[in-house]
């Protein structure tokens, strides 16, 4: 019931660090109501944050974020003391609505046993059910009793099919939400795209809260847009077509990133917060935030607000 993600972009930190935001960031929505917690990060030891991004580790407990806490402390294999120059780590309180409180069940859910893809839920599918029935059917072997796992393994699909090397991280999301029915906020992590995040909702809550010690731009989203990766142009006009994906300006190297279910997750490390509609889809990739609206037309496309919280 408690989504929260740390992204930290050319801002050193801990394992221990990233840990420390991301279970802080659990308990501040333990009011929620919750009956397990995990979380996702970068598994490798190493000196560069690339490779170790090329491994994800989870560690997931049925109770409190307290004993989460304890778990990921008894971990001999995780190296606190390493740091990270870029990382994602994701973080989950679950309310079961699928499955028993169990570690298995417990979120995040995983694409594959080398977890090259894992996501966090809150929501539910309604159609888990027939997206199980044909993800089986193409061989994707499920561990856990929930809904949340189609999502897991259908994004795998969406890039085990892809037609090009260069799909991106958002592409993936956008086709994976596409199939989904019911109510939901997601947010995503993979080894294949190291650094960044995918965050969407349909129903659920999800906010984004953004970190710079640099200026940011004030009270628009759409100021820059593009129409292809190598294709930037300015812009204050809201995109004219589905394709068109907005931009937050973030130019300076260094910004943090927090995607949390409430803005009390977030507002202790940042009063910039942006509210994600319905359907949007929000990309972090090399250190900017991207929303694209799927399924509306452009008349229907609000500017989005970076808002600043009192
Ligand atoms: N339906 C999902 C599950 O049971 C997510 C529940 C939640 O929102 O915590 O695992």
């Amino acid at each position: 019931c408690g989504i929260f993600a740390y992204l930290n972009y050319h801002v050193p930190r801990t394992r221990r660090e990233i840990l420390e935001t991301l279970l802080k960031g659990l308990r501040r929505l333990e009011y929620r109501g919750y009956d397990s917690a995990g979380v996702g990060i970068d598994g490798g030891n190493g000196k560069d944050w690339e490779s170790n991004a090329k491994s994800i580790q989870m560690i997931k407990q049925r109770g409190k974020v307290k004993v989460l806490d304890e778990e990921i402390h008894k971990q001999q294999d995780i190296d606190l003391d390493v740091e990270f120059d870029v990382h994602l780590g994701i973080a989950h309180t679950r309310w079961a609505t699928h499955g028993v409180p169990s570690p298995v069940n417990s979120h995040p859910q995983r694409s594959d046993k080398n977890n090259e893809f894992i996501v966090i839920h809150n929501g539910i599918i309604t159609n888990y059910k027939d997206l199980r029935k044909f993800l089986e059917s193409k061989g994707y072997e499920f561990e856990s009793e929930t809904d949340t796992e189609s999502i897991a393994k259908l994004v795998k699909y969406m890039y085990d099919n892809r037609e090009s090397d260069d799909i991106n991280f958002a592409t993936l999301v956008e086709r994976v939400t596409q199939q989904l029915e019911g109510a939901f906020a997601l947010v995503f992590k993979s080894v294949h795209y190291p650094g960044e995040a995918v965050g969407t909702r349909r129903g659920s809550p999800l906010l984004i809260g953004v970190r710079s010690i640099h200026k940011l731009s004030t009270d628009h989203i759409p100021v820059l847009y593009r129409s292809s990766a190598k294709d930037k142009k300015s812009c204050n006009a809201p995109p004219r077509t589905d394709q068109d994906t907005c931009l937050f300006p973030v130019d300076e190297k260094a910004v943090e990133y927090y995607f949390a279910s409430d803005a009390s997750a977030v507002i202790e490390h940042t009063n910039r917060v942006i509210f994600l509609e319905d359907d949007d889809v929000a990309a972090v990739m090399d250190g900017r935030l991207s929303i694209h609206r799927i399924k509306r037309r452009a008349g229907d496309y609000p500017a989005r607000a970076i808002q600043t919280l009192q």
